[in-house]
């Protein structure tokens, strides 16, 4: 099944310059960046070369979809290796549906002694189940299942170079 077309390469690549810069100048300092697997990985790549301060990359993977919709049970498959108490950190994330998942890391994150902020890429506000604050949020996106730019359904469309949508 094609996608319906939702966001140009570029509409994302203008949107990432413009994160980074607004990111770059909250983190003078520079951040470590948590991207989650496996969806966030071509956003955080992108991101993360396009910003003007110092960055550590990391990365988590959670056990907590299945299919098309969030089960709410969360787990770690992979943790950060970075130490990251008292540090700033950003988690990078491709899209918040319920919120669950990163309502989650943020905790945990917290919890171990960071001071974490949430970037990402697509809010899809409809679904939300926690009350989450997104300090960068790329694109605010209607309730469709999207793919593309590192998203999958069923691990197909990860490397489409655009975001698109699939057809209920
Ligand atoms: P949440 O915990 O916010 O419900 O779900 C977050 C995770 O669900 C995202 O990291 C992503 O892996 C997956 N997800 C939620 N909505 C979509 C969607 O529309 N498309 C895809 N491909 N994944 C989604």
């Amino acid at each position: 099944m094609k996608p319906i077309p939702l966001l140009t390469e570029s509409q994302i690549k203008e949107k990432i310059q413009e994160l980074a810069g607004i990111i770059s100048s909250d983190y003078p300092d520079g951040l470590i960046a948590i991207g989650v697997l496996k969806g966030a990985f071509i956003f955080m790549s992108d991101l993360v070369r396009a910003l003007q301060v110092p960055c550590n990359c990391d990365f988590v993977k959670v056990a907590s979809y299945k299919g098309k919709e969030s089960s709410g049970k969360i787990s770690l498959e992979l943790c950060p290796s970075l130490s990251i108490f008292k540090k700033k950190v950003l988690l990078v994330e491709d899209i918040v549906d319920t919120g669950l998942t990163l309502s989650w890391l943020k905790g945990y994150f917290s919890q171990k002694g960071a001071e974490v902020k949430v970037c990402c890429l697509l809010d899809k506000p409809s679904k939300r189940k926690v009350d989450l604050s997104l300090d960068y949020t790329g694109f605010v996106v209607e309730d469709h299942f999207v793919v593309g730019y590192g998203l999958d359904c069923d691990e197909e469309y990860r490397s489409l170079p655009y975001i698109g949508y699939l057809k209920e």
